[in-house]
């Protein structure tokens, strides 16, 4: 196979962590017989900077041309006094993310067994360490339903927002789940507030006939949103594939980051309609945390989360899952051999992002 990717890797730590990142992908590929073409583009303030604007023409005709976008993190203290509607976030991945109706938020929350000791949650509550997918809705509910704040005859003021659902973004993203779940324990929890909610009833309803029709083989439990935030802290592990919503999906994904450890361990996915020219998704991967503008230009960043972003990548716009999985393994023992930067080493020695890289490309 051969691949097409736009590697956007955007500001501060973004150029640092996807230095560590490309060479894992080059390797795993050129391993398995497969070849590899990618192009690097500016985006968020690198694109402010040198084209103007934070999503340039050309890295979004880049975006286009290819089969997936890499993607780095955007924003940071030099563009914050900048309009909002300008800043790096919200005018290159937002644009990112409606231009190619990226639906699906696929969000790994992986504890390893050797970093338990990184995450808020008592060790004896989390033995195994913790091994989910939360699924969340990005392209509807109450962030894009209608919107708008009135002034009353009485001088008050009236403030809403809207949450909309159709049948079929709930089955588009039910499937997205369904297919996350069979490659792992086959069981989804839908959370929802279906005791109060018409868009909640209806997904319950839409999530259970999908399983029933297409996917038999999964198991399916419910819960409401107030229970869930409870459940997560009180026991992660009974969670394989968490489907949600884009507001619970956008709060119970950074409660499942922090009882993960660091955001530098944190990949994820944004998958939409598009399928590229091998019939996989077309998506964007990207860690999950942001520019850490704090430890950007030290040599400190924990590559990981870039890295496990290329497996991603790897297992979901192109179906390489063996590959997938040699990069999750091979982080996966340079942790366990201690080696670790600072942010997953609980105080004791740290290395570097380079060091990282190049451990984990070594045990690849
Ligand atoms: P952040 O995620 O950049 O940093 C939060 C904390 O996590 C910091 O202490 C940071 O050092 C740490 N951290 C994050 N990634 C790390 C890594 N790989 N290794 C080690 N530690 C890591 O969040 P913030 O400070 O709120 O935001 C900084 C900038 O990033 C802002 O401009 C924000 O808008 C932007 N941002 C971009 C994205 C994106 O591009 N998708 C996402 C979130 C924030």
């Amino acid at each position: 196979m051969h691949l097409k990717i736009a590697v956007l890797p955007g500001d501060y730590i973004g150029p640092e962590v996807m230095a560590a990142a490309l060479p894992v992908l080059e390797a795993v590929l050129k391993k398995s017989g497969h070849t590899l073409e990618h192009s690097t583009h500016d985006v968020g303030g690198a694109g402010i900077d040198n084209h103007g604007k934070a999503l340039p023409d050309s890295t979004l005709e880049a975006c286009r041309a290819a089969d997936a976008i890499l993607f780095g993190s955007v924003g940071g203290p030099k563009w914050e006094k900048l309009p909002p509607a300008e800043q790096p976030e919200r005018a290159s991945l937002l644009p990112l993310r409606k231009h190619f109706t990226l639906y699906a938020n696929v969000r790994p929350g992986l504890l390893l067994k050797n970093l338990i000791d990184t995450s808020p949650i008592r060790p004896d509550r989390i033995p195994n360490g913790v091994d989910m997918v939360c699924i969340r809705e990005l392209t509807g509910g109450l962030y894009f339903g209608p919107k708008s704040t009135t002034t009353l005859a009485d001088g008050d003021i009236e403030a809403i927002d809207t949450m909309v659902y159709r049948k079929s973004e709930i089955e588009r993203i039910t499937d997205v789940a369904i297919a996350t779940a069979r490659g792992r324990r086959k069981h989804i929890t839908l959370v929802d507030k279906a005791n109060v909610l018409q868009t909640s009833v209806l997904w319950r309803k839409v999530v259970a006939d999908r399983l029933k029709a297409t996917a038999p083989d999964i198991t399916l439990a419910v819960m409401y949103i107030d229970n869930a935030a409870m459940q997560l802290v009180l026991k992660p592990s009974q969670f394989d594939v968490l489907l949600t919503e884009n507001m619970f999906g956008d709060i119970l994904s950074d409660e499942m980051a922090v009882i993960c450890g660091s955001l530098g361990m944190m990949a994820s996915a944004s998958l939409g309609l598009n399928r590229n020219r091998h019939g996989y998704g077309y998506g964007l991967f990207e860690p999950s945390g942001g520019t850490a503008p704090d430890i950007a230009g030290q040599d400190k960043a924990n590559p990981c989360a870039q890295i496990l972003s290329v497996a991603l990548m790897l297992r979901h716009s192109f179906g390489l899952e063996t590959e997938a999985k040699s990069i999750e393994a091979a982080v996966e023992k340079t942790i366990a051999e201690g080696i670790r930067t600072a942010d997953i080493a609980a105080g004791g020695k740290a290395v570097g992002t380079k060091a990282m890289g190049a451990a984990i490309l070594a045990r690849l």
